[in-house]
């Protein structure tokens, strides 16, 4: 199991990016585990009741696609990672410093996907204005953002997170507690998890996965207080041997 010290010490925020974010690989190859991500991603973000007025990102990682739909339903984006590296590397895309990451393809596809392609600098900057923090945070503690403490948002969104960051499933059902505090009873909880997933692997390293069902994950959101509104498997079918994921499980669920 990787835990979140080795996260700190040897997580490439550059070369996750570089594997797992570019909309086509260096053959030209659609990455198709993002566009489906994505889709999903639009798809919620479209549902009923998906708006308020405060959104939090729960291990958010070094990236912003699993906000560019949220964004346009939410007013303010708190932003939560475990590595240092991580928070910095996003911060250097919301402050468009040199030598950040080039998000623009993604931009654009989820412009295209919400009707215009046209609207990708508009979203950025809808985005960069909108994200007000990038904090600390641990999902295995009772209070993930200790010491800060946060108000209650209407949305938690956590993609790829706790798969990563719990070593069993008694530790992702208290992590669904520990994050559900985080959210006002009524909202929401969007998710985005990998399902039968052991491993995961980029710029030679292997990072572990908690191996999880559909019903295993849906018991432990329903575990944490929520009911299940909408439940999607996208199976992922691509040989590839840098993940050994079959499926990925998009979530909805209201506290
Ligand atoms: N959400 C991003 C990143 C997923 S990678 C994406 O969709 O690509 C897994 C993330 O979990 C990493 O950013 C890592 O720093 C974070 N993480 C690992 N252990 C954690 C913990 N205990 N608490 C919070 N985040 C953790």
């Amino acid at each position: 199991f990787t835990d979140a010290e080795v996260y700190q010490q040897s997580f490439n925020s550059r070369e996750y990016l570089k594997e797992f974010y570019s909309l086509r690989d260096s053959q030209g190859q659609p990455n198709t585990f993002l566009m489906e991500n994505l889709k999903s991603l639009f798809k919620m973000f479209s549902l009923d009741g998906l708006r308020g007025d405060t959104l939090i990102d729960v291990g958010c990682g070094p990236t912003i696609y699993q906000v560019l739909s949220a964004c346009e339903h939410f007013q303010e984006i708190i932003a939560l990672d475990y590595t240092d590296q991580n928070r910095q590397e996003l911060l250097k895309w919301l402050r468009n410093e040199p030598g950040a990451f080039d998000w623009r393809p993604v931009v654009q596809y989820v412009c295209e996907l919400e009707g215009d392609r046209e609207k990708w600098a508009e979203k950025e900057e809808k985005l960069r204005r909108k994200v007000r923090q990038v904090l600390k945070c641990d999902v295995t503690k009772a209070n993930p953002v200790d010491p800060v403490s946060l108000p209650p948002a209407d949305c938690l969104l956590s993609t790829l997170c706790l798969e990563a960051a719990c070593k069993d499933l008694a530790t992702f059902r208290s992590a669904l507690r520990n994050i559900s505090a985080l959210v006002k009873p009524g909202g929401h909880l969007v998710m985005v998890t990998v399902l039968q997933e052991t491993y995961y692997a980029f710029n030679k390293q292997v990072f572990s996965c908690l191996h999880l069902e559909r019903n295993e994950v849906e018991e432990a959101v329903e575990g944490a207080g929520f009911e299940v509104k909408f439940s999607e498997v996208q199976p992922y079918l691509t040989s590839d041997i840098r993940v050994d994921c079959k499926a990925v499980l998009s979530l909805v669920a209201r506290r």
